[in-house]
């Protein structure tokens, strides 16, 4: 059970293992389906806030565990409803920790400018959906630090109120106290040196800012990462053979941690080879523009079949207008193509996402996996200059990766 901040080009990683033919990889990777899944709560400051379905399956384990286990034992005396009830508002209280855990990292980091998405509880804890690393290495350390900061300050709120309440209010003493408990539990966890844990980030800014050197501290950081998640996964198994079932829960964080350490790794890799090359080094020109009041049929038939192209500036004399791709054919029933236009069947170019040819790839990376797209026209003095799409960017790694660069 832990808060995670994850930055959202990660979930671009296992889509370079794999090669850049297999089509099913090209949309929606199975994390990005897990964060945009569940229910919306509501949105503060701009960051959407969700329940994951798998969070039901935690909170009832929770409440579960509080009513039949943790009070009857401190608390013979009280109810089954009182047990329940107070079983109830402790877990929603915890949970509250939780957002409340990832908000200070949120915050934090949209004041330094960062975009934060969205927050999602599910099964492990909380999950901050932040758009992109931070930049420096004070920025990486203070919204790291934020969140186990919060969690320790609402530890010493819940067992300041436990002890206030003594001799008063014999569930709020119990539910503060375990609450306290809980927060300083989940401060500590978090703390843990290992990436992409909250203090494995702290150690990555620490070293990046004394060496300078992103790649080689987010390498060091994420090997111990990978450390305390195997610790955890043997850890958890050596419990269930000692009849502690707790033990699979233990493993199941382990084997999370020592995934996103491996992923958290790889991403900072490609950024890093990204780096530094603008859009125009990798965009494909050779997209034909075609006119606003060609037909559906008369692009599918043209332009379409035959050439593999899939898409296609919509341009008025010197002027784009917008952008016509297969996806926009599909969205138009068939029987209408002879008359519908591309016209009235394109994106406008108002309504599109687009880059510079002078923008960097690394931040190209960003807004793709942000922005779930899978390509982006190249935009210069308004006119559509050429396409840059996913499997350009994985083409331009694979080759640097060969060459050994
Ligand atoms: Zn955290």
């Amino acid at each position: 059970m832990f808060g995670q901040h994850l930055a959202s080009s990660q979930r671009f990683d296992d889509e370079v293992d794999e090669g850049t033919a297999n089509p099913r990889k090209q949309g929606v990777t199975e994390e990005d389906t897990m964060l945009r899944a569940g229910i919306p709560l509501g949105s503060f400051h701009g960051i959407s806030i969700r329940l994951h379905y798998s969070w039901f399956i935690v909170f009832a384990l929770v409440t579960f565990a509080l009513a039949a286990n943790y009070f009857p034992i401190a608390y013979p005396h009280w109810s089954v409803t009182a047990r329940v009830a107070v079983g109830l508002a402790t877990s929603v209280l915890f949970f509250g920790s939780v957002l409340a855990h990832e908000l200070a990292h949120s915050l934090v980091a949209q004041a330094a400018g960062i975009r934060v998405h969205s927050i999602t509880l599910f099964i492990l804890g909380g999950l901050a959906q932040i758009a992109q690393e931070p930049g420096r290495p004070n920025i990486e350390f203070r919204v790291a630090l934020a969140g186990p900061a919060t969690s320790l300050a609402l530890g010493v709120l819940f067992g300041t109120i436990s002890i206030a309440a003594a001799g008063i209010s014999e569930p709020l003493v119990a539910a503060s106290a375990w609450l306290g408990l809980i927060n300083i539990v989940l401060a500590v966890f978090n703390l843990i040196p290992g990436f992409p844990l909250d203090g494995g980030r702290v150690l990555r800014a620490i070293i990046w800012w004394r060496t300078g050197n992103l790649r080689s501290a987010t390498r060091i950081a994420s090997a111990i990462g990978r450390g305390v998640g195997y610790l955890f996964i043997f850890g958890g198994i050596w419990m269930v053979f000692q009849g502690n079932w707790g033990g699979l829960w233990m493993a199941f964080i382990g084997w999370f941690i020592q995934n996103a350490a491996a992923g958290s790794y790889h991403q900072v890799v490609l950024q890093d080879m990204l780096q530094g090359h603008p859009v125009s080094e990798v965009m494909m020109r050779d997209c034909p523009a075609v006119p606003p009041e060609l037909t559906l049929e008369e692009l599918v038939d043209d332009y379409i079949l035959g050439s593999g192209r899939r898409c296609f500036p919509v341009v008025e004399g010197n002027r784009a207008l917008g952008l016509m791709t297969v996806h926009n054919v599909k969205q138009v029933p068939r029987d209408l193509w002879p008359t519908r236009t591309l016209g009235e069947a394109m994106t406008p170019l108002d309504r599109l996402k687009w880059v510079g040819p002078g923008e960097d790839l690394s931040s190209v990376l960003q807004l793709m996996s942000t922005e779930d797209i899978n390509q982006l026209p190249v935009v210069d003095e308004g006119n559509i200059v050429g396409m840059v799409a996913r499997e350009n960017l994985l083409a331009f790694i694979h080759t640097r990766a060969e060459l050994g660069k």
